[in-house]
């Protein structure tokens, strides 16, 4: 079992002088380490007979596909089929799924949040927070890099430093910075090599880049916390959705936050890309009915089921996060 314990008098003294200073980051004073749930074996692609049946239901009401148009009654006829065959889709299978999810989304995303390109441009999902140059640092990755880092004994500065940088991988072009943010596109081995930089570059002292790293690394980590982050699909049907509810409930509605933040918990890492995958690999179970519940329940945002699911992965969120603060420092 490690503890904040073993980092020393003085450092115990600046943790708990941090914890005074921010009572609201947590209440934790010592983090007990237990084992990680079990993993289930994922559905990468994302796609269920399930999921098809909600696509058919989407298309429906979707006015992408205007009613007894060739379109519409071609791509049902294709999903139709698709679900009688499945999984032993072909390539083109695959690709007129994409291409149906890609309609949808554009529609919906038009419709539900049609100020979202914001004044910055930047219309990527909004689980993240802020961006390395804004004035006050706050939001899901920020916060959760943060308070991983202090809770596990990293001092007041650098564990700004990691809640300041938690945002920058998904900086640059919208959606094209994020490609490599998901389970099957590598986000796991990307939350070992931020890591294993940010371990090295401690050991070296440079300790702005290593903390830098250490956020990086982070929010990979906390990617794979997000249910439509462990599937095949950018645009999978509620992805952003989902995001920008997480968000729009952080730190009012349903406080995210501070049931996230109250945890005392935090599992051992001593293999990022593994512990990074076990995460993916759990958070999986979670995608079809989450997204189910968004498509049947219109009042979905405060479904039980969906807020017990949400912070069960904010829940693994910050014990991996914490983890690979262990890991690192
Ligand atoms: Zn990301």
């Amino acid at each position: 079992m490690k503890s904040i314990w073993k980092f020393g008098l003085p450092v115990l003294i600046a943790f708990l002088v941090v914890l005074s200073a921010v009572p609201a980051v947590t209440a934790t004073t010592e983090l007990t380490a237990i084992d990680p749930p079990d993993p289930n074996t994922p559905n990468i692609i994302g796609l269920s007979t399930k999921t098809i049946d909600r696509l058919i239901e989407r298309i429906d009401v979707s006015e992408s596909f205007a009613a007894s148009s060739a379109k519409k009654q071609n791509t049902l006829a294709e999903l139709q089929r698709i679900k009688t065959i499945f999984p032993n889709v072909t390539l083109a299978d695959v690709q007129l799924i994409d291409d149906t999810l890609a309609t949808l989304n554009k529609e919906f995303r038009s419709k539900k949040y049609p100020d979202e390109s914001g004044s910055n441009g930047n219309n990527n999902p909004k689980w993240g927070g802020s961006g390395t140059s804004d004035p006050i640092i706050s939001g899901t990755h920020n916060d959760l890099s943060r308070q991983a880092a202090l809770s596990m004994g990293v001092s007041s500065s650098n564990a700004e430093t990691v809640g300041r940088y938690a945002l920058e991988p998904d900086e640059g072009i919208p959606y094209i910075s994020s490609i490599g943010h998901f389970l099957p596109t590598g986000a796991a081995d990307y939350a070992e090599s931020n890591a294993n930089d940010a371990k090295n570059l401690l050991v070296q002292g440079q300790t702005f880049e290593g903390y830098r790293k250490l956020a990086h690394s982070l929010h990979f980590i906390q990617d794979l916390s997000v249910p439509f982050h462990t599937i095949a699909y950018q645009n999978f049907l509620n992805h952003l959705n989902y995001e920008n509810y997480v968000f729009n409930d952080w730190t009012s509605g349903q406080n995210f936050y501070s049931s996230t933040m109250s945890d005392p918990y935090y599992y051992e890492v001593s293999d990022v890309s593994t512990s990074a995958e076990n995460l993916g690999n759990y958070i999986n179970a979670y995608v079809d009915r989450i997204d189910e519940i968004m498509l049947q329940d219109s009042a979905w945002q405060s479904n039980t089921e969906l807020i017990t699911m949400t912070k069960d992965c904010l829940t693994q969120a910050i014990r991996y996060s914490r983890g690979t603060v262990g890991y690192v420092v």
